[in-house]
């Protein structure tokens, strides 16, 4: 037992300067979320639950003002019509592309969900779209060289995910990465449109994807831009002859920015979406710690525990499958929800290997809370992500580094 304090308290006290770091990246997140509370007026009539066709939702067209505002774009969809966020990435792409298209991925395989959006049965290859994956450079970083010569054959789309995905080995793209892709993108194939998957990244830096050129960027609403508060969702933003685009696929041709109703009371995502800067800091001081403390009890971590992030995925590699069962176990077990259920691995759908899923949440599946998943294949990694509190993911580190350091792990 003092053992384990004193790992997690030098765990700890070697992140206190990152702290401070996020903190900074917080204070600037927060003041442009209240801007755009402020300049948008937001008033307690828009949390009213709309009906049927919702047209003239006051609710509903301030909120997707407010997130194309935040994220860079010229307009935006936030639905809850939208499921997830493979929902909202797969209408930008089945939207976007037509049979003979090509689509190029910037970085290796696009997520396990995605994937089989673009590969699967009545995916988009089996409709006619060419598809094209960039190896990962040695770093498991983008390749521009090979990047570039994706671009030469003028593709119609490029896919870029920022976050690092079930991957072994990939690193998450930051901000400034995303800048560079697109600054080749303009010098080689200016016409080509830049979707960003930003599962995961919203708010981790002071800028976004479309702030640094992006066409398009899309995400889920219960990871970070929810803040924890939002009940399921989905957004997009971009360019808006694009999101337009989206928008009639999504609904109708002619509909998709006219109707789309709340039905619930909208309070909930726009508290979410105020709250999310601080909600995505404790998640990030969380991953570090994470990281620090299963780095000090001599376990490989990715990214490095005082890494600088752009995403809130925590990756951690174990020796075996036991291992990482038990581990994901003990995040069940200190979840405010369900912490009496074992998880085990099992089939999920859009994902290829059986994967084993901590998720003790209040929003079913929600990643921003504290969660831990597990695809059941070598190299056996878990993958951490979210915590509402600081406080929280404290505790369930304190409860891992006793796993982790007894004689039976
Ligand atoms: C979570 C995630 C998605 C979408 O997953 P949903 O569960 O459908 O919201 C897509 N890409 C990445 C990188 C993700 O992390």
């Amino acid at each position: 037992m003092p053992n384990q304090n004193r790992t997690l308290e030098t765990a700890e006290t070697r992140i206190r300067p990152i702290f401070q770091e996020l903190e900074n990246v917080l204070y600037v997140n927060q003041r442009k979320v209240l801007e755009a509370f402020r300049t948008h007026r937001v008033a307690s009539h828009h949390f009213a639950p709309t009906t049927g066709y919702g047209y003239n939702d006051s609710g509903r067209e301030t909120l997707e003002h407010i997130y194309a505002d935040l994220f860079g774009g010229e307009c935006a969809l936030v639905r809850s019509q939208i499921i997830s966020g493979t929902h909202a990435l797969s209408a930008c792409l089945q939207s976007m592309l037509i049979a003979g298209d090509l689509l190029v991925s910037a970085a290796h395989r696009p997520y396990d969900t995605l994937y089989r959006v673009i590969t699967g049965p009545r995916g988009l290859v089996a409709r006619g779209i060419r598809y094209h994956e960039v190896p990962l450079a040695a770093n498991g970083s983008w390749n521009p060289d090979g990047l570039r010569e994706a671009l030469l054959a003028a593709p119609r789309l490029l896919l870029v995910q920022r976050s690092a995905g079930y991957h072994p080995e990939r690193q998450a793209l930051s901000i400034a990465d995303i800048e560079d892709i697109v600054r080749l993108k303009n010098e080689l194939s200016s016409e080509t449109i830049v979707l960003v998957d930003n599962c995961y990244g919203e708010f981790v830096e002071v800028r976004e994807p479309c702030q640094v050129g992006a066409d398009l960027t899309a995400g889920s609403l219960i990871k970070n831009p929810g803040g924890g508060l939002s009940p399921g969702g989905g957004y997009i933003v971009g360019r808006e002859s694009l999101v337009e685009q989206v928008a009639d696929y999504l609904v109708a041709p002619g509909l998709g920015f006219e109707i789309g109703p709340s039905l619930y009371d909208l309070r909930i995502v726009y508290q979410g979406l105020f709250l999310a800067p601080q909600v995505v800091c404790e998640a990030l001081k969380t991953a570090h710690l994470v990281a620090s403390a299963m780095d000090l009890a001599g376990y490989a971590v990715r990214p490095g525990w005082d890494a600088r992030r752009t995403d809130i995925v925590q990756a951690v590699v174990l020796p075996g499958v036991s291992q990482l069962l038990a581990f994901a176990r003990t995040v069940q077990a200190f979840s405010p929800v369900e912490s009496h259920v074992k998880p085990e691995f099992a089939p999920l759908p859009g994902y290829e290997h059986d994967v084993v899923m901590a998720a003790g949440t209040f929003v079913q599946g929600s990643s921003i809370e504290l969660s831990c998943d597990a695809p059941g294949r070598s190299p056996y990694i878990a993958f951490v992500q979210g915590g509402l509190t600081y406080a929280h993911g404290r505790l369930v580190v304190e409860e891992l580094l006793k796993l982790v350091t007894s004689d039976s792990f």
